[in-house]
C-alpha cells in the first residue's frame, strides 16, 4: 500500500499545469524526491541540482575558520563608559 509515503504540502508552491497554489506536495518514492498536484494531478520528479549541495572542499573549512574569528575591536570608537557614567550621574542626582 503506499500508506507509508508521506506527502508534504510546499508552501507558496504553485502547480506549473493548473497554476493553482497550495496544492503542491512532495513525497519520496523509490528513493526519488517527487511533486504532485493535488487538484490536477500533476506530478513530475524532483532533481536535486548538485550546486544545492554543499560539495565538501579545502576551502570551505578554511572560509569558516575565518567566520569563527571574532571581529577585531574598533579602535577609533569613541568610549562608550564616559556617555553612559555621565548620564547616570545625571539621572541620580
Ligand atoms: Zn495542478
Amino acid at each position: 500500500m503506499s500508506h507509508n509515503i508521506k506527502k508534504r504540502f510546499i508552501a507558496g508552491a504553485v502547480c506549473p499545469r493548473c497554476a493553482e497554489m497550495d496544492r503542491i506536495v512532495v513525497y519520496e518514492q523509490e528513493g526519488q524526491q517527487r511533486r504532485e498536484c493535488v487538484a490536477c494531478g500533476y506530478s513530475d520528479i524532483l532533481i536535486i541540482k548538485p550546486d544545492q549541495v554543499e560539495i565538501p572542499t579545502r576551502v570551505t573549512p578554511e572560509d569558516k575558520k575565518k567566520e569563527d574569528i571574532p571581529p577585531q575591536p574598533i579602535k577609533f570608537f569613541p568610549n562608550p563608559r564616559l556617555k553612559k557614567q555621565s548620564e547616570k550621574s545625571n539621572k541620580t542626582d
